[in-house]
């Protein structure tokens, strides 16, 4: 069984007008559990639509979408939000911490929208935190720690209801390149004991080829190497 699959995935945008943009065309995606892919492909290749269908944010054309076991090619809305909100966690290039909140209020947060009762999330997001080596910056809000630190946050908030799938986007696209590479050791550190898998598109080839595996995004479909 994998965490994620998707099968002959299309997408167009503006479809049957004029300016129609096909973006995928038969994408194929199997993740297996534990495993973590880089997704490489140039600007305008539809990166960002393949990680918003797998995501469950936006729907296919066509295709088969199944997550944990799950076939959710034609479910609604509310069994997509509850499956996404349960089972993936999202990363982007841009932390998108809450500015008001300190660095654990924002991944306690998410779990308590969850249920998860208060005690539960402040001790795993507590737990996320010194993984990652943020004890020291809890009560710290978004704007007084340094970007490497607000990506650090960003990733245990993504972790913070235990999903099965993390989706990313160019998640150290942001910053230098030294602070790059901690950042993601990091991330692989965290990926590794969660043991979910993961999807992670980067424009960076040291960091694709420290992946289990390379997919590229090329005409619409997604092809090894
Ligand atoms: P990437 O993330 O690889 O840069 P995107 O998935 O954002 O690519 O976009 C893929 C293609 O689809 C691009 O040509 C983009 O201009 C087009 N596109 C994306 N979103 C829309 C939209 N809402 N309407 C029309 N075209 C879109
Ligand atoms: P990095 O080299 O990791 O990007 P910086 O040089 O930006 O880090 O910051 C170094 C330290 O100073 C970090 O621990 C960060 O949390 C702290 N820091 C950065 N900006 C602020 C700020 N505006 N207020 C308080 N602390 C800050």
């Amino acid at each position: 069984e994998f965490a994620l699959e998707l099968s002959g995935i299309e997408k167009a945008y503006l479809k049957g007008e004029p300016g129609e943009v096909a973006v995928l065309r038969g994408a194929e995606l199997a993740l297996k559990p534990g495993e973590v892919v880089a997704l490489v492909a140039p600007s305008g290749a539809g990166k960002s639509t393949l990680l918003h269908i797998a995501g469950l944010l936006d729907g296919a054309d066509a295709g088969e979408i199944r997550l944990s076991g799950q076939d959710l090619t034609r479910a609604n809305d509310a069994k997509r939000t509850e499956m996404r909100r349960r089972e993936i966690g999202f990363v982007y290039q841009f932390h998108h911490l809450l500015p008001e909140f300190t660095a654990l209020e924002n991944i306690v947060l998410p779990q308590l929208a969850n249920g998860t009762s208060e005690r539960h999330a402040r001790k795993r997001g507590t737990d996320l935190l010194a993984r990652v080596g943020l004890s020291h910056r809890a009560a710290h809000r978004p704007a007084a720690l340094s970007g490497g630190e607000q990506q650090r946050v960003a990733f245990c908030r993504a972790m913070a209801n235990q999903p099965s799938v993390l989706l990313a986007d160019e998640p150290t696209g942001n910053l230098d390149p030294a602070t790059s590479d901690t950042v993601f050791a990091a991330l692989m550190e965290l990926v590794a004991e969660t043991g979910l898998s993961a999807l992670i598109a980067t424009h960076n080839p040291d960091l694709a080829a420290r992946m289990d595996r390379v997919l590229r995004l090329e005409e619409g479909k997604l092809i090894a190497g």
